[in-house]
């Protein structure tokens, strides 16, 4: 046996996310793994049991590993825990009201009503801004077993069949987050997933059931007390994830009862929620023309509510005192998010002072937002094009009110996945036709698809790859597949001339490969007798970018994908979970590839932009234009204060910035160069 004594350094604890990591990695040993707090002793597979140790910042724990692997998992565990089990713990940084509340062990804390006003009642603030509306109460349906009289013979779905749905479930939720760009936020529900893998979990209910208990009854009643031991925990924030626990307990019940997905029945005109408590799931699905904004008894400004909140754009206030529960319905309310204070009845002065601030922090936020459909100029007069990165037709609509200059990104991956065929080729037309109409003289980047191991297709076959980042994937695929290929060609080129569309190839390696694409593209669009469109290439594969002098003759653009760029030339996974650090789009070597292709692009007379995540980084942007990139494509909230930040700045300064950074050595010498030049 190997053992090994650490102190927990993560800034929140064994929270959610690192105790992912950690319970993941251990899995990938054979041998049995303990960790040891105090006198908890936990399973290091098992999420629930790795959270109920209840370890905090500062914790000392003891893994104990023993197997014929031993000693590589103590190492690797090690190793893990020391470099903060990939967390950097930003989504979970508290607002800055809230910080100054919560000391990291505090109990709860749970305000009364201040007696000296009747009707105000002081939570803490989740989420910022001001709502002001009337009171809708929201009531989260009990499932009573025991009312139900749930037996064996009444679940519609057996446990292990409710399990797979959940987790599809909650697959679909994850990815309609990160196409929303809540990628941080949609990790909470790969937590919620990781639970229902949870083993001490699910091979708990699976021994009641074998004793006799009825399937949903078993179930319900380990979540229940998993669940009431993770509340017990002293420190807040992980007592937090007791409520992600019950989420996904609810998830599988309904399930198996045969009850479908939650909804909530909101009134037509927009109110204010006040409810004992919402789960993530109940929070990620709110309506946010309907719900202004919301207030609850439970949940901390750190639980995964309150991040979505945040995420969302909706005022939040937690920790408020019970008796807000009686409030009439409809009774008018102002719901401060950043004081963490809700207000019933206010009199007329309140509500015109309330009003006031509401509109200030609205017009701030209107400000960039108003400015976002004007161009993007510097104060000595760089024009760049902000669009947007699209990835549906909703997407499209969005982009355009929120002031996008075009679609610099559009993922067609949309119309393929979630399918068990793929879409036809009039399917396909009527959706690129849409977004062409939409966005009328705009230009629209519509990149063919980009498939391959990592998002693999039920009705594509692909053979098992060792290495899927570096197998058949875009453009590779495309060609292997030339049926598949033509029918999104022959849809894009058709819809074409509806609007102002332009193609674009993923994941071109060489000149060889986009001769290919071209050439195929080119003959269809003889065949069908339209007129040429601007055909360009992501800059995403290192020898691409290096290429780029040879690829600029022969395309019409480059859009940069610093996502994937960066992850080959740095040799990170963009996706890892413990390296997500590393995985830093402003390397100097990352930065001399993107140099060297802009300049290539320039010397041809052909345009160079940015569609990765890069483009939207405010330590980015002032580099970027430095290098003299014409185009960002951002994530669609991103537009207006992207160009906001563009209007701030001075390009000639910029020039002198990137020369700079790219002599840096580190990402962390170009963040600190551009933080002590800009401010
Ligand atoms: C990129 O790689 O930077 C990119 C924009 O493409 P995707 O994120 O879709 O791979
Ligand atoms: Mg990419």
């Amino acid at each position: 046996m190997k053992q090994i004594e650490l102190v927990i350094q993560n800034q929140s604890g064994l929270h959610a996310r690192p105790a992912k990591v950690l319970v993941n990695l251990a899995k990938r040993f054979k041998s049995d793994i303990s960790l040891q707090h105090e006198a908890k002793r936990a399973n290091a597979k098992s999420m629930v049991s790795v959270l109920t140790l209840g370890a905090v910042m500062g914790s000392r724990i003891q893994i104990q590993a023993q197997g014929e692997d031993e000693e590589l998992a103590i190492a690797e565990l090690e190793a893990a825990i020391r470099s903060g089990l990939g967390d950097n713990d930003e989504a979970y940084a508290l607002p800055p009201a809230a910080k100054a509340e919560s000391k990291p062990a505090a109990p709860p804390v749970q305000p009364k009503p201040r007696q000296s006003e009747p009707g105000l009642f002081q939570g803490l603030g989740a989420a910022p801004g001001i709502a002001i509306g009337p009171v809708f109460h929201y009531q989260a349906e009990e499932l009573n077993l025991d009312a139900l009289n749930v037996e064996q013979r009444d679940c519609k779905v057996r446990f292990l069949d409710a399990l797979d749905l959940a987790k599809e479930q909650l697959e679909a939720l994850h990815r309609q987050m990160v196409e929303k760009k809540m990628a941080a936020e949609a990790a909470i529900f790969e937590a919620h997933k990781e639970l229902l893998e949870d083993i001490d979990l699910v091979d708990a209910a699976q021994a009641r059931i074998t004793a006799g208990t009825s399937p949903a009854k078993a179930w319900q009643s380990v979540v229940d007390e998993q669940a009431a031991a993770v509340a017990a925990l002293k420190d807040p924030l992980l007592a937090a994830r007791a409520d992600d626990l019950r989420d996904v307990g609810q998830r599988v019940l309904r399930l198996m009862l045969g009850l479908g997905e939650k909804s909530m029945a909101l009134p037509e005109t927009p109110v204010v929620l006040l409810a004992r408590e919402l789960s993530p799931s109940d929070t990620a699905c709110l309506d946010a023309e309907r719900v202004l904004g919301f207030g609850l008894v439970n949940g901390g400004p750190t639980s995964h509510i309150a991040i979505l909140a945040r995420a969302m754009g909706l005022p939040a206030v937690v920790g408020l005192d019970e008796a807000m529960l009686a409030l009439a319905e409809k009774t008018p309310v102002i719901l401060n998010g950043n004081d963490g204070v809700l207000r019933a009845s206010p009199s007329a002065e309140a509500l015109i002072q309330a009003q006031a601030a509401q509109q200030r922090w609205l017009e701030n936020r209107l400000a960039a937002q108003e400015k976002a459909s004007l161009p993007a100029v510097t104060l000595d007069g760089y024009h760049v094009d902000v669009t947007a990165n699209a990835g549906s037709a909703a997407n499209a609509v969005e982009a355009l009110k929120m002031g996008a200059d075009g679609i610099g990104l559009l993922r067609t991956e949309f119309l393929f996945l979630e399918r068990s065929e793929a879409p036809s080729e009039e399917e396909q037309y009527a959706v690129y036709h849409t977004i062409a109409e939409t966005m009328k003289e705009k230009p629209v980047i519509v990149r063919t698809l980009d498939i391959g191991g990592d998002k693999p297709l039920p009705y594509i076959q692909l053979k098992a790859e060792m290495n899927p980042f570096l197998g058949e994937r875009g453009v590779r695929l495309c060609l292997n597949r030339p049926e598949l290929f033509r029918e999104q060609l022959r849809a894009i080129l058709s819809a074409a001339p509806a609007g102002n569309l332009r193609v674009m190839f993923p994941m071109v390696g060489d000149v060889e490969e986009f001769r290919q694409a071209k050439g195929m593209l080119e003959e269809l669009r003889r065949e069908l007798g339209v007129p040429p469109v601007p055909v360009g290439i992501m800059i995403e594969v290192p020898s691409a970018a290096l290429l780029a002098d040879k690829l600029a003759p022969e395309i019409d653009f480059f859009s940069i994908g610093t996502n994937d760029l960066t992850q080959y030339t740095l040799a990170v996974d963009r996706g890892h979970p413990s390296l997500a650090a590393k995985h830093d789009g402003l390397h100097p070597a990352v930065l001399r590839l993107i140099a060297h292709t802009i300049e290539s692009a320039h010397r041809f007379g052909k345009r160079a932009d940015i569609c990765g995540e890069l483009g939207s980084d405010p330590l980015a942007v002032p580099v970027l234009l430095g290098l003299g990139i014409d185009e960002l494509s951002v994530s669609i909230p991103a537009v207006a204060t992207v160009k906001a930040q563009v209007r701030s700045l001075t390009h000639a300064d910029l020039q002198t910035l990137a020369r700079e950074a790219l002599d840096c050595s580190t990402a962390q010498e170009v963040r600190a160069l551009v933080k002590k030049k800009l401010g």
